[in-house]
C-alpha cells in the first residue's frame, strides 16, 4: 500500500487560485497512490490574527477581538463564495464556519489569565480554529469533485505532551490513534483533510506544535502511517540556494540530504519547520518541496541518498550576539541563556551558536531575534542578575549580528574553497 502525504500551506488554501491548484494536484495524485492523506494550514495570516485576538481577549478587550473575529469570518466566507461549490455544500460549509467561530468567541469571552490556566494553554484552545476552518473548506471542495473528502481534527490523532505553544508528539500513542481513528476511514476510500499545527494532550487539552507546525504534522502523520513520501506544497519552487528576495542568482536545489535540509531549515530558510526532518530521516521517508502553482516542476527532493559534495546554499539569519568575559565554564552560561529563553518564550528556543576561547575566558552566544524583542529585553535583565551572582566582574555585551551559513555535504574536504568562500563573505560583510 503506497501512501502519500500532501501538505498544503496557507497560501495555497488562502486564495481561489491556490485552491484550484490544490484540487488539480489532489485529483491527479489520487489516481497514482493507494492512499492519500492531506494536511492543511490555516489561510495565510489567519493564525497571526487569531493570536492577536487571543491576546486582546486576555486583556478583556471585547471590541478588539470581536472586530478581528468579524474580519476572519468575512475572509473565509468570501473564499467560500468564490469556490465552485453547489448551493447545499456552500450553505453547510458556511454554517460549519460560523459554528467554529461561535465556539471560539465563547472561549474568548471566558478567557482571562487565571491562576489555573496559563496564557499559552488558553491560546492553544482557540488558535487551531484557522486550521479547522481550512480543513472543512478543502474537504467540501473535494466532495464537490467526486472525492470523499472528510475534515479531521488532529486533536483526535496527535497526542502530545502539555508544552502549550510548542508541544512534542508522543509517537507510540499517536500511531495507535492513527491506526484506530484514521486508517479505517482511508481504507473505505475517504480522503482525510487533516488540520495541521494542532494536537491534544492525553486528557484532551488542545495543544499546538509551534508556529509553522503544519509541516511537522505532515511528518508525524507520515511516520505513524508508514507513508512512502511527503510533499510540502508551497509558493516557492523548492529549497533555494539563497533567499531569492536578496540574491538574484538564487536557484532551486534539485536534491538534498536530510542533514543538509535540516541545517537549511534551522539556519533560516523558512520554508520548512526544522522539527519535521528528524522523524522522516529516522524512517527514511523522502520529502518533496514543490510549488503549488507549478506542479509540473520537480522542486527539491530530500532523501538519504548521498548528495554531491560541495556548497549548496547560503542562508542569513538575524540574531543577537551575547559576549562575555568569563572565567567559569561555557556550559553554565549556555544553560542559563537557554533556560531564560525557554521561560520567556514559553517554548524551547536553542542558543543557535556558542563559541569560546581556548582559555574559556571569553564566550559568545548567538540567539535568533525571532525570539522577539520583549524576550530579548527580559533575557538581558535576567542574565544581568544571574551573571552578577556568578561573578561580579562579568562584562556582558550584546549586539545585533547576522549569521551567514554555508550548507553542503562534505564541505570540510574542500579546505581551499571553503577558505576562499569565507574570505569573500567576510570581505563583503565587514
Ligand atoms: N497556521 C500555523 C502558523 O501560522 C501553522 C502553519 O502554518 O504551519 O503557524
Ligand atoms: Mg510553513
Amino acid at each position: 500500500m503506497s501512501t502519500l502525504i500532501l501538505k498544503f500551506g496557507g497560501l495555497s488554501v488562502g486564495m481561489t487560485t491556490g485552491m484550484t491548484q490544490l484540487l488539480s494536484i489532489v485529483l491527479h495524485q489520487h489516481e497514482r497512490w493507494d492512499r492519500l492523506l492531506l494536511v492543511v494550514s490555516a489561510l495565510d495570516g489567519v493564525t497571526d490574527q487569531l493570536l492577536e485576538a487571543a491576546h486582546l481577549a486576555l486583556l478583556n478587550n471585547q471590541r478588539g477581538y470581536r472586530r478581528l473575529v468579524a474580519t476572519i469570518r468575512t475572509r473565509h466566507l468570501a473564499l467560500i463564495e468564490h469556490l465552485p461549490l453547489g448551493a447545499p455544500e456552500r450553505a453547510a460549509l458556511q454554517a460549519d464556519i460560523d459554528r467554529l467561530l461561535f465556539d471560539m468567541l465563547a472561549t474568548y469571552e471566558s478567557m482571562s489569565a487565571s491562576e489555573q490556566i496559563s496564557a499559552p494553554e488558553w491560546i492553544d484552545r482557540v488558535i487551531g480554529t484557522g486550521e479547522r476552518m481550512a480543513a472543512r473548506i478543502v474537504a467540501a471542495l473535494l466532495r464537490q469533485n467526486k472525492l470523499r473528502g472528510v475534515a479531521i481534527d488532529a486533536t483526535d490523532l496527535i497526542i502530545t505532551d502539555a508544552a502549550f505553544g510548542g508541544a512534542q508528539p508522543d509517537f507510540p500513542r499517536t500511531r495507535e490513534q492513527i491506526s484506530t481513528n484514521l486508517l479505517p476511514l482511508v481504507e473505505r476510500g475517504i480522503v482525510p483533510v487533516i488540520t495541521g499545527f494542532i494536537g491534544a494532550t492525553p486528557d484532551a487539552k488542545p495543544t499546538t506544535l509551534g508556529r509553522g507546525g503544519s509541516d511537522y504534522t505532515a511528518s508525524i502523520l507520515a511516520v505513524c502511517s508508514d507513508a512512502a513520501e511527503v510533499w510540502v506544497l508551497t509558493d516557492v519552487d523548492g529549497m533555494m540556494s539563497a533567499d531569492p528576495r536578496e540574491i538574484d542568482g538564487a536557484r532551486v536545489i534539485p536534491s538534498l540530504s536530510y542533514s543538509e535540509v535540516a541545517e537549511l531549515a534551522y539556519f533560516g530558510a523558512k520554508i520548512l519547520h526544522p522539527r519535521m526532518i528528524a522523524p522522516l530521516r529516522e524512517r527514511r521517508i523522502p520529502l518533496r518541496v514543490r510549488n503549488v502553482f507549478k506542479p509540473q516542476q520537480p522542486g527539491t527532493f530530500i532523501s538519504d541518498a548521498p548528495t554531491q559534495a560541495g556548497f549548496k546554499a547560503v542562508t542569513s539569519i538575524q540574531g543577537l550576539g551575547l559576549r562575555a568575559q568569563h572565567s567559569g565554564s561555557i556550559a553554565t552560561l549556555a544553560a542559563l541563556v537557554d533556560q531564560h529563553l525557554a521561560a520567556l518564550t514559553g517554548s524551547h528556543t536553542d542558543v543557535m551558536i556558542a563559541a569560546q576561547s581556548s582559555e574559556q575566558s571569553f564566550v559568545t552566544f548567538v540567539i535568533p531575534t525571532s525570539a522577539g524583542p520583549d524576550a530579548l529585553h527580559s533575557l538581558q535583565d535576567a542574565l544581568a542578575i544571574d551573571l552578577a551572582a556568578l561573578d561580579q566582574r562579568v562584562p556582558w555585551l550584546m549586539q545585533p549580528v547576522s549569521v551567514i551559513t554555508v550548507i553542503g555535504a562534505r564541505i570540510g574536504d574542500q579546505h581551499a574553497r571553503t577558505a576562499r568562500l569565507l574570505a569573500a563573505l567576510v570581505d563583503q560583510h565587514l
